[in-house]
């Protein structure tokens, strides 16, 4: 079991291997009504403005995400995380040194009491071309799912295959999903934790079919600051409960202990997801990632190492005796 999809901005579960956005919600999907507003002229939302801007910029670069040329389909879910997507994406498509379209896609799965009016309303205001897409996912999720059940990961199984069939009809070279650094740490926990896996949530991906690359430009965006930024652009938020499923206790539990983690140890979060950009397979114990059985063999090949940065390799009192870094 491959416990790899999310909520961005809604429960939009995606998968490392698919795409996944477009509609659905989660808890965090919009800005919280008891939160302070955070005004658009003030220097504070300037600076923040600027730091997600600088910040998707970089993730966009590391990993070339855009290319010249490049048609992209941003999945818009009516969550805080998709709308401040393509906010920033529309941004850099001005100023940016390569050209690229843009076309939104939003996915209406029928989901009851849906306000069907309020993204095309803001797609209008914002002359951005859009496509939305009718189909009742919700309608069968119900059908084949008992009420006390998860439904999430049918629902995004389905969703997916309209993402790409959208993709394609589109013409569409990428596919951009507003997933955040958050949601790239809480899904290597979930995989960790509960499918028994070292394994994340890409900054961009080729889907298993090969054709489709999935795009993550807000990979390095803290969720807080998208959610404060979402507050100051005062974004019609979708109601994020629509679905009625029950939320995905696992990936609850996995937020509340990073947040945990973050409160008693402020950067943690930060640590933990430039670990996810360090990996030392020979630091660890897969033998289809790593040749162990080869490794006398590769004593002249491999770089000397001795001068690395020190790797905590385990506190035991044998330590001293044990540790080979
Ligand atoms: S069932 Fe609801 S919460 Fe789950 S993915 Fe679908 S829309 Fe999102």
């Amino acid at each position: 079991m491959d416990l790899d999809h999310t909520t961005p901005d809604a429960a939009a579960p995606a998968t490392t291997s698919g795409a996944d956005a477009g509609s659905g919600h989660s808890a965090e999907n919009g800005a919280a009504p008891d939160q302070p507003r955070i005004s658009r002229s003030s220097t504070n939302f300037k600076r923040l403005h600027r730091r997600l801007a600088r910040e998707m910029g970089k993730a966009i670069a590391d990993y070339s995400m855009i290319q010249d040329g490049d048609r992209i389909m941003v999945c818009l879910s009516g969550g805080k995380d998709s709308y401040t997507l393509l906010t920033l994406l529309s941004e850099l498509q001005r100023r940016a040194p390569v050209s690229f379209e843009l076309i939104a896609m939003n996915l209406d799965q029928k989901q009851p009491g849906f306000p069907a009016e309020v993204l095309p309303r803001f797609l209008d205001k914002l002359g951005i071309e859009y496509r939305i897409i009718e189909a009742d996912t919700y309608s069968i999720v119900q059908e084949k799912i008992p009420a006390d059940r998860v439904a999430c990961s049918l629902c995004s199984r389905l969703r997916r295959g309209v993402i790409y069939r959208t993709a394609e009809e589109l013409g569409a070279t990428k596919i951009a999903l507003g997933h955040h650094r958050n949601d790239m740490v809480e899904t290597l926990f979930l995989n960790l934790f509960h499918a028994a896996r070292l394994k994340g949530m890409p900054p961009k991906l080729l889907t298993d079919d090969r054709r489709h690359v999935v795009i993550r430009p807000l990979a390095y965006c803290a969720e807080a600051d998208i959610a404060k930024f979402a507050r100051g652009m005062e974004y019609p938020i979708i109601p994020c409960t629509l679905c009625g499923t029950q939320p995905q206790a696992e990936r609850a539990q996995i937020k509340a202990m990073l947040q945990n983690w973050e409160r008693a140890n402020p950067g943690r979060l930060d640590t933990i997801f430039h670990a996810m950009q360090d990996i030392r397979p020979s630091q660890l114990a897969d033998s289809a990632l790593f040749d162990f059985a080869g490794l006398e063999g590769q004593r002249e090949a491999m770089p000397d190492r001795s001068d690395d940065a020190p790797v905590f390799e385990h506190y035991s009192s044998t330590h001293a005796l044990f540790s080979f870094d």
